[in-house]
């Protein structure tokens, strides 16, 4: 008999695919990993059980203990998978922009949803940060697990995420593109890549009203690059200790509307339902293009799978009431 002894034994070796209409007037060739194959339909099922694994060998999470994250969606689902897996409860904060479909699916696999207003600094004791450190410091036996800060996140995709990418394209991958949140996708799997062949480029995607792309150039955290947008899971108000700047060679900033859009055709055009950051990837490559050549292998990273969005980015009265079509 040919099966596996728990769901959580999915996660990972998700395929590469050539895109083949968005990209017609690219001269590279364009092959997205689709991390919508993760059991939990995105890349964040990868870090949930490595993350739990190694807060159980450090003695932070032991029997009866309950798991508490601040998260756009996707970590709280990779993380309550694992929570299934090994018998935690799990709670969940989560900011009021995200999609409906994030916070009825959490709830559907048994988390607390706990959610925060968007539009508050990252040290307002009501921001998901905040309130997800005091749950932590109320509740006994509790663990926050902190993807933003926890290196266990950038290490899986130094261990597992950049191997596959390594070997998927027997090492003639020249560029990767990917969505910055946490930094943990971009920085680990760059830190692999760098170490097996130095010049391959790294492109971070950033988006209008995060702080990445200013400090990349410039060294400076300016709290005017903050104001609230509408795209899902990249960008950022803080530095997580998960991005190493000097990994990344370019930070290139997408719009809402551009994301949003872009996430469309790439169902409508290749077939591929995908979540919003996918969309502003494929934006970002597009405004890239110039600086590809005809031997290029690009690689980029599809975090989540398009059924998260359907109230939003796949709905025409939201995308209208958005200004976006
Ligand atoms: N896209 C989506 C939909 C996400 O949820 C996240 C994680 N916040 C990212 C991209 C960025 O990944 P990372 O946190 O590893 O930078």
């Amino acid at each position: 008999m040919n099966y596996v002894n728990h769901i959580t034994e999915l996660i990972g070796n998700t395929p590469l695919v050539k895109l083949n209409n968005i990209t017609k007037n690219i001269k590279a060739n364009i092959l997205v990993k689709l991390e919508s194959f993760n059991p939990g339909h995105s890349i964040k099922d990868r870090i949930g059980i490595s993350m739990i694994q190694d807060a159980e060998k450090k003695g932070l999470l032991k029997k009866g203990s309950v798991i508490i994250e601040s998260t756009s969606g996707n970590t709280g689902m990779g993380l309550a998978l694992g929570a299934i897996k090994k018998g935690y409860k799990m709670i969940v904060t989560m900011p009021d922009k995200m999609s409906s479909e994030k916070i009825d699916i959490l709830k559907a696999i048994g988390a607390e949803v706990i959610i925060t207003p968007t539009n508050v600094e990252p040290e307002d004791p009501r921001s998901y940060y905040s309130v997800a450190r005091n749950l932590e410091k109320k509740i006994k036996n509790s663990f926050y697990v902190n993807q933003y800060d926890n290196l266990s996140n950038r290490k899986t995709h130094y261990e597992k995420t950049g191997p596959e990418i390594w070997e998927q394209t027997n090492g003639k991958i020249t560029h990767l593109i990917a969505g910055v949140g946490t930094g943990g996708t971009i920085t680990g799997c760059a830190m692999f890549l760098k170490k097996k062949k130095k010049n391959i480029k790294i492109w971070g995607i950033d988006t209008y009203g995060s702080v990445y792309k200013k400090f990349h150039e410039t060294g400076i955290f300016d709290k005017n690059e903050i104001y609230s947008y509408t795209t899902e899971g990249i960008g950022e108000d803080i530095i997580p200790k998960n991005v190493d700047f000097k990994y990344i060679d370019h930070f290139e900033k997408v719009t809402d509307k551009n994301a949003a859009v872009m996430t469309r055709r790439l169902a409508k055009e290749e077939g591929i339902l995908a979540g919003n950051s996918s969309g502003a990837a494929i934006a970002g490559l597009v405004q890239l293009k110039g600086k590809l050549k005809e031997t290029d292998n690009v690689v980029i990273i599809i975090p989540d799978h398009g059924s998260r969005y359907l109230a939003k980015i796949y709905n025409d009265t939201w995308m209208k009431t958005q200004k976006f079509i």
